[in-house]
């Protein structure tokens, strides 16, 4: 890794929320950042907001959209060469409940996380954090015995983990996800199945430090405004997790730097 690229972040939904947040505070400790954002517009007055802290770089970036994510691969490839954190921030809740929004939802909490790490990792440097900004809500209490342990088998692979979140979204289509041990939450169920992601990948890219951390609940547009925590708060353990040393963990789920339970 050189120096140059030793210290550059990458944050998706950079805009606002926790993503603005991770920024600032990543920048306020001297790395570069790339401010990502779905709507480029958005994300140079996030990142023009962030001058005075730091070398903040605006770059559009919808997660959802593969076109967008291997344009900006082959911009931060030819431009940067490598890069020393990805967080995988953007994320959505949407309202009701049916299959429209667990295909909406899983489109942008797990594909897209999935789609901007596979672009991604390999642009990681050598011991190079990704974080999974997950939740609280993607634990797996709520699940059937069988499907906790399907979830959590250790032999779960990227494609297996692909056909379980297809089949939740099925199941609802065809009114058949309670039968079968699913709780109604397209959200609940494409934050368990980043997390299962994180274990999965951990496995296959163990020279990167790979971790699913939960802010909290957060005083956002998502969280509301009664919501416990600041965006400080919120923020400081996710940028916790994107600036870990080679000593730090890997493959775990973390709340203010202390692990919870899947
Ligand atoms: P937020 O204020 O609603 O911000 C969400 C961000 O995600 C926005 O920047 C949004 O961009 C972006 N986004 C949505 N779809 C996108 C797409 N297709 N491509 C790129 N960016 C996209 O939410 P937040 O509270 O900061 O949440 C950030 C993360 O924390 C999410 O993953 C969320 O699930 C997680 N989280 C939040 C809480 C909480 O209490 N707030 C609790 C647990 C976990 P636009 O402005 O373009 O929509």
């Amino acid at each position: 890794m050189s120096d140059g690229a030793a210290r550059l972040a990458m944050v998706t939904g950079g805009n606002r929320g926790i993503g603005l947040e991770v920024c600032r505070q990543l920048a306020a400790q001297g790395y570069r950042v790339l401010l990502t954002a779905r709507d480029a517009e958005q994300a140079h007055q996030a990142a023009a907001k962030l001058s005075g802290t730091g070398d903040v770089r605006a770059e559009q970036l919808d997660v959802t959209s593969e076109t967008s994510i291997a344009a900006l691969a082959e911009r931060v490839r030819a431009t940067y060469g490598a890069i020393s954190a990805l967080v995988n921030n953007a994320g959505i809740s949407m309202k009701g409940f049916n299959a429209d929004v667990v295909r909406g939802t899983l489109a942008v909490n797990f594909f897209g996380a999935l789609h901007v790490t596979q672009a991604f990792a390999p642009l990681v440097a050598d011991g190079g954090n990704i974080v999974m900004v997950s939740s609280g809500m993607g634990e797996l209490s709520a699940y059937s015995r069988e499907l906790k342990a399907r979830f959590l088998d250790e032999t779960l692979t990227v494609a297996g983990l692909i056909a379980l979140a297809d089949e939740f979204a099925a199941e609802v289509a065809a009114g058949q996800h309670e039968a079968h041990g699913w709780p109604s939450s397209a959200y609940r169920v494409s934050k368990a199945s980043l997390n299962a992601l994180t274990r999965i990948l951990v496995k296959e890219l163990p020279r990167l430090r790979i971790n699913s951390v939960c802010p909290g609940w957060v005083q956002t547009d998502m969280g509301g405004a009664s919501a416990s925590r600041t965006v400080e708060t919120g923020a400081r353990g996710v940028v916790w997790a994107a600036t870990l040393s080679d000593s730090g963990p890997s493959g775990g789920f973390f709340r203010d730097g202390k692990p919870i339970a899947w």
